[in-house]
């Protein structure tokens, strides 16, 4: 069974311009689209695609929960959220250009969590994960949901022993480091946290893979390379025509996490994951790809063992 945790959900609203976005103008909308915006979520989608068990656990606000419901049932993505009474799911506006590839993101910061409700959090996560779980925490912290929370969260899964992943970055990324993970994936910006630009990066790379048994640094359109047992593999992305990139990476880590969980070798779940998130590009919200469509970029995804 795969959980994935969203700590900080969003509903994307999404904002299709008649032109492209101008100052000083009556910027005219073509239409509106919703999806879900939160990276866990995303992850079960993705899961979904090769039909792979998992269930979305995470916060959510009672206030719009309707909206997020709708949603999530629309994509068939299984959940148990800890509802947080009186508040709302924060919305994500995703400006899209008309015939202008890539979006503009704006973003509430969230409501705020308590300890009781990071507590009630705590006691579903311990009530449902096993040690053969794995555990997928995508995203930003809300508001109220410090470092020393995610910490004890982290310290508690370990204590399960279920497979780690973390889709994080900032300083909630280096804690993951430090307290030790199975699997993360920060992208070219996200890395620079733990990688300063000035060294070694493919020592740095082998060194880190030490501590975390899954390293995957993911380049957007110059694909990703992933540091595991002291080996490093380049995978390359298929070149396909982008639209929004937005949960692009989203989509490689859910993809990944459900191939790997069906025991496929590596090269498999990595040339997977490239080809499902290049596929899912072409889409203008932050969720759709087609698997089928996937399987056959898939053949044209490299991976080269780096020395
Ligand atoms: P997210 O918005 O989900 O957080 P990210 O910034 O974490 O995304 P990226 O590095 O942008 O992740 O992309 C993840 C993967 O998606 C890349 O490693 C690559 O395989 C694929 N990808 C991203 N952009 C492109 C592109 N322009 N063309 C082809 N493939 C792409
Ligand atoms: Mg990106
Ligand atoms: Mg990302």
């Amino acid at each position: 069974m795969i959980y994935t945790v969203t700590l900080n959900p969003t509903i994307d609203r999404l904002l299709f311009l008649e032109g492209t976005l101008t100052k000083g103008k009556n910027n005219r909308l073509e239409k509106i689209a919703y999806d879900i915006g939160g990276k866990g979520h995303h992850g079960s989608y993705a899961m979904n695609q090769q039909k792979v068990k998992n269930q979305a656990l995470g916060f959510c606000g009672t206030t719009n929960e309707n909206k997020l419901e709708k949603i999530l049932a629309d994509k068939d993505i299984q959940h148990d959220f800890v509802e947080v009474y009186g508040k709302a799911t924060r919305e994500s506006y995703v400006i899209l250009e008309a015939e202008v590839g890539g979006s503009i993101l704006i973003t509430e910061k969230g409501f705020r969590v308590t300890d009781y409700d990071s507590e009630l959090l705590y006691e579903k996560i311990e009530s449902k994960v096993q040690k053969d779980d794995i555990v997928l925490i995508a995203g930003s912290l809300p508001p109220g949901f410090e470092l020393n929370d995610l910490e004890d969260l982290l310290n508690r899964l370990k204590k399960i022993g279920c497979f780690i992943a973390c889709d994080l970055s900032g300083e909630a990324l280096k804690k993951a480091v430090e307290i030790g993970v199975n699997f993360i994936k920060p992208n070219r910006f996200e890395i620079q946290e733990l990688i300063p630009s000035e060294a070694n990066f493919l020592d740095r790379l082998r060194e880190l893979s030490k501590k975390i048994d899954y390293v995957i640094v993911s380049l957007g359109k110059d694909g990703s390379i992933c540091s595991h047992a002291g080996e490093l593999l380049q995978v390359s992305t298929p070149i396909v025509g982008l639209v929004n990139d937005t949960g692009a990476g989203d989509c490689f880590v859910g993809t990944f996490l459900a191939s790997f969980s069906l025991k496929k070798p590596l090269k498999e779940c990595l040339s997977l994951a490239s080809a499902c998130a290049a596929d899912h590009i072409q889409y203008s919200d932050s969720t759709t790809f087609s698997i089928k469509a996937a399987r056959k970029l898939q053949k044209k995804v490299t991976i080269q063992t780096l020395t």
